[in-house]
């Protein structure tokens, strides 16, 4: 009867690229020093909040304090 002939694999789609990224980025992100919704510098001086996502409990958001008042009217809550 008929036989089910298996796919070719295509070439090369296994192959994975590397996940080598700029470490600055990542010191960056732990620093929150740029505002997480507008991506303002906030320096050493500048007003930052921190803010609650109404989706994730867990997901700290630091904005400078013109985005606070916009994520306060779409739910965002103070972190303490
Ligand atoms: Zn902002």
């Amino acid at each position: 009867m008929s036989q089910v002939h298996p796919l070719p694999k295509a070439p090369a789609a296994d192959e994975a690229p590397p996940v080598l990224q700029s470490c600055d980025a990542t010191v960056r992100s732990i620093d929150s020093t740029t505002c997480a919704l507008c991506g303002s510098q906030l320096s050493a001086r500048a007003l930052r909040y921190h803010m609650v996502s109404p989706q994730s409990c867990d997901a700290r958001l630091t904005v400078c304090h013109v985005c606070r008042k916009a994520a306060l009217g779409e739910g965002y809550r103070p972190a303490e």
